[in-house]
């Protein structure tokens, strides 16, 4: 007898983008062997939860038959790349997607060892053959994350990944190449001055032919130069910050080959989700679905109403397998849904399909309540100190009341809530943000864009609700009373100066 061994497992989705057939795979792992349906990441990619130790191996298999994998979805390796989820720019997302996925799989360690241990390919350990020219003997310091975003739209907070890239399209949609960005990284620890969040800094413009080049030197720059001695500090932004950038840069262009050219202009609107139909360019449709916490089940939803998602998504990916022609599901960095190149005669039958099973939530819900964003933390994260998930609904109701008495119930602010500093839900660029420190109390930050240029800051520390709700309130009332035109609430704080941001934390547009 052991204990009841149970088990988070995490797919590898580049761009989070899945076809109908596999969604309905996936779905069919879920309900089988894990405990609350599917759940989409920060990382657009899927986690099944509570698998029990005695059914992995076939958990595995079934996710491998669905020709979806798992691999260096977790360790000191490049993690899930993440892509904008952009459904406009039909022909620059294909193009971008593809990218990332060849990226994603240039950057996959060498070894057999997942194949052997969960596919059956026997040897298990010892070959003593196998090579990582990326990887080496040691693997990375730290893990590496990597995202690729589309302009004007932020979704995927380009400027938190340790590698990014900026698309840059010329006037009819074309791809031209990419900004790259260097060294951003949310994770810290309380009370350690040592360790921060960091936005990446924008070190050059590379053609597509380039990319794959400058994304391997920039990985194995970070594997010989990262800090292995101090974890905490083992992220590449450590590395860039005790380092220069200047000499990362040239440490890049030299392993790669590559001389960058000065960075091309960009700039971004905003970095959360669109909802609702969009016409793409291509004249197919796409529809965006607010999915609560990323929880796609039967039963209660992370905002405690009783819905049917897991069956309604069911139901629309079999309308898709059938007639769907290329549509696909795309998961969004913000934890939501799109369903990606749908036929404009298909269009109505999902609407219905969408009403009948109340994936229509986005319509209701406020601006706060579709933007807010929260990491699982209690009780499925052993690093938690706060609750983040369980909490959101609560804490958002109670905002938006403020919101309603300052009458601007719309303003679309934006809300995250991490349940440690670790920052899982990219807390430090929400213009709002709880950052756990005990059962209860919170870090209130505040002053980021909403554009996911620029962290916020700490405004009080160690509180519990109602000093939040209390410090929160005059703000509110000041931003009801003093905004400008568009005027986001982290720019507000920072133009009345509420709040001061340090230049080095922000990274404004190039015009
Ligand atoms: Fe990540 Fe910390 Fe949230 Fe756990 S509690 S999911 S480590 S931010």
């Amino acid at each position: 007898l052991e204990p009841a061994y149970s088990f988070m497992i995490r797919t590898r989705t580049p761009g989070g983008t899945v076809s109908p057939q596999q969604w309905l795979k996936l779905d069919a792992i879920a309900t089988t062997y894990a405990e609350r349906g599917l759940r989409i990441t920060t990382r657009q990619a899927f986690q099944f939860h509570g698998v029990i130790k005695t059914e992995l191996k076939p958990t595995m298999q079934a996710i491998n038959a669905a020709l979806v994998d798992t691999l260096a979805a977790c360790g000191d390796v490049n993690r899930n790349v993440a892509v904008a989820a952009n459904p406009l720019q039909s022909q620059a997302h294909a193009a971008v997607h593809a990218q990332a996925a060849a990226l994603s799989e240039h950057l996959l360690p060498n070894t057999r060892a997942y194949y052997e241990i969960w596919l059956d390919e026997q040897r298990v350990a010892g070959s003593g053959e196998e090579e990582e020219p990326i990887y080496g003997q040691a693997y990375l310091p730290r893990k590496f994350k990597i995202g690729f975003a589309i302009p004007p739209y932020n979704d995927v907070d380009v400027f938190a990944q340790d590698l990014g890239y900026i698309a840059i399209l010329d006037d009819a949609g074309e791809l031209l190449g990419y900004n790259v960005t260097v060294g951003g990284g949310m994770g810290a620890t309380h009370g350690d001055p040592e360790t921060y969040p960091r936005l990446g800094n924008v070190i050059g413009f590379v053609t597509p032919d380039q990319v794959i080049a400058v994304g391997e030197a920039v990985v194995t720059a970070q594997r010989d130069h990262g800090n292995r001695a101090v974890r905490k500090r083992a992220r590449l932004k450590y590395t860039i910050d005790d380092h220069g950038l200047d000499w990362f840069r040239s440490e890049v262009e030299r392993r790669a080959g590559v001389a960058l050219a000065p960075a091309r202009p960009f700039g971004f609107l905003h970095n959360g989700d669109r909802f609702g139909w969009a016409d793409g360019e291509d004249g197919r449709a796409h529809l965006t679905l607010r999915i609560p916490a990323g929880r796609i089940v039967d039963g209660e939803s992370a905002d405690g109403a009783q819905v049917r998602h897991l069956s309604g998504l069911r139901e629309i990916a079999q309308l898709l397998e059938a007639e769907g022609d290329g549509a696909q599901f795309r998961m969004t960095p913000n934890q939501n849904l799109t369903i990606a190149g749908i036929a404009p005669a298909l269009r109505e039958r999902v609407d219905a399909l969408v009403a009948q099973y109340g994936l229509d939530g986005y319509r209701q819900a406020s601006a706060l309540r579709r933007n807010a964003l929260a990491c699982v933390a209690l009780p499925t994260c052993g690093l938690a100190m706060a609750e983040a998930e369980r909490y959101l609904p609560a804490f958002v109701g109670q905002v938006e009341a403020l919101l309603d008495r300052h009458g601007i119930a719309d303003a679309p602010i934006h809300l995250r809530i991490s349940g440690c500093p670790n920052g899982c839900s990219r807390p430090y660029l929400g213009e709002i943000a709880l950052v756990g420190k005990a059962p209860g109390r919170y870090n209130l930050m505040l002053g980021a864009d909403h554009r996911g240029q620029r962290l916020n800051t700490l405004y009080r520390e160690n509180i519990a609700e109602a000093e939040i709700l209390a410090a929160l309130d005059p703000l509110l009332a000041g931003y009801a009373a003093q905004r400008q035109p568009e005027e986001g609430f982290g720019d507000y704080l920072v133009r009345s100066a509420t709040v001061a941001i340090a230049a080095h934390n922000a990274r404004p547009s190039i015009p």
